[in-house]
């Protein structure tokens, strides 16, 4: 770009990052009059767990720049952190292990995503809350309609639409998820699937899938912002919330749903085995001298190259691993119908499946074309499961 229109560029992008601090401050200053008061003290709640205001600020530079923002939002992002327990959430639990709320809930490392998650305003949770039967139900209703257009609805799960719905039943009332859903979604300022199930229908939706089990959207037709993986990562969760908090609206999503922001990339692009991807260095059996030496799993049946997350780059428990780095392909579980489609297989997809997949690797074996090869060939492979969603 010549030096002229590269100024013009960089001025243009100032005014558009300075027009959406304005609009981020003047949102924020509505939650505060809005929503209730924070039920914790978020920082205090920090200290009590053994996190340092350091660690606090080195979190929020993280979250900063994983929601592709400048450096400039930090202290937003840090105020949006203190109102995180402002924000009401209905979380409901359909067709599914709970397995979600366990790997959010149960972190043996108390880090910021994980308190922002335990002081969240929970005004309804089924497995967490004490009360059952008729008092839970009334609780429900009470939660609706106290915080009606202000809550977000979190569902964690598949809807069975089977029997009209009666493979799954709640409450004293023994009323569908179908029909627990319509009515608490209508009144919520946004829904979030929490994890593969609520978002594609997951496991349940597997094939034969004798419930019919399916997606929330499919399931009640409304619009879903979906949290993918089994289970998702705590991050893009919370992430996601802090974007709604700061903005007031919910962050840019694929075609399937996701937040771009977490899910835009795919795992084979932040994969730390990409070198050895690149140079035809693969793991061929479980225990070999390649998979000693960290090599690519691609043909043990990784899925990274079909599979869009940010899993090797914010990690779980407190970024210390994630199932690549610890010696396992990925299973592509932030993918629709993952389970059928990519999760059985622990080599190559099979040409028939995604086109390729087994001739990407002998392409890559000859390696006299090597590193373009691969790139191209898993470009196309990428391609064809983005136009399978579409
Ligand atoms: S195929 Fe899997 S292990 Fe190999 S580089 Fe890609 S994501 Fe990493």
């Amino acid at each position: 770009m010549a030096k002229g229109k590269s100024s013009e560029y960089k001025k243009m992008i100032d005014t558009q990052y300075r027009d959406l601090m304005k609009h981020c401050q003047v949102h924020m200053e509505k939650i505060e009059k809005d929503l209730p008061e924070p039920r914790e003290d978020f920082l205090a709640v920090l200290k009590e767990r053994g996190v340092s205001r350091r660690d606090f600020i080195k979190w929020t530079s993280a979250m900063t720049a994983a929601l592709m923002l400048p450096p400039m939002f930090r202290p937003m992002v840090a105020k949006a952190a203190e109102n995180f327990s402002r924000l009401p959430i209905i979380w409901l639990h359909f067709a599914e292990c709970t397995g979600c709320s366990e790997a959010f809930l149960r972190s043996s490392y108390p880090n910021v995503d994980n308190i922002l998650l335990e002081t969240i305003s929970l005004e309804y949770h089924e497995t967490l809350m004490a009360a059952s039967g008729y008092q839970a139900e009334q609780n429900l209703e009470k939660a609706v309609k106290d915080f009606s257009g202000k809550f977000i609805c979190v569902i964690e799960g598949g809807i069975p639409r089977g029997l009209h719905g009666k493979y799954l039943t709640l409450g004293p009332k023994g009323k569908t998820g179908i029909e627990v859903a319509k009515e608490v979604a209508k009144k919520a300022a946004a829904v979030l699937c929490i994890g593969t199930c609520s978002s594609f229908g997951g496991v349940q939706a597997a094939s034969p899938n004798p419930t019919d089990a399916v997606s929330v959207k499919k399931a009640i037709g409304v619009s879903t912002v979906n949290i993918a993986g089994c289970p998702p990562n705590a991050v893009n969760f919370t992430g996601t919330l802090l974007h709604y908090l700061m903005f007031g609206a919910l962050p840019a999503l694929d075609n399937l749903g996701r937040p771009i922001w977490a899910y835009g990339k795919r795992i084979h692009d932040y994969c730390e085995r990409r070198p050895h991807f690149d140079a035809s260095e693969f793991v061929e059996e479980w225990g070999d001298q390649g998979a000693l030496k960290g090599w690519c799993l691609y043909k043990m049946g990784c899925k990274g190259p079909y599979t869009y997350a940010n899993c090797g780059k914010v990690r779980f428990n407190d970024g210390i691993s994630w199932p690549i780095m610890a010696g396992h392909g990925c299973i592509g579980c932030t993918e629709a119908d993952f389970w059928d489609t990519m999760a059985p297989y622990e080599k190559p997809l099979p040409d028939k499946i995604y086109g390729g997949g087994e001739k990407t690797v002998d392409n890559i074996g000859i390696a006299l074309t090597g590193v373009a090869v691969a790139g191209v060939a898993a470009h196309a492979v990428a391609s064809g499961i983005r136009h399978k969603g579409e």
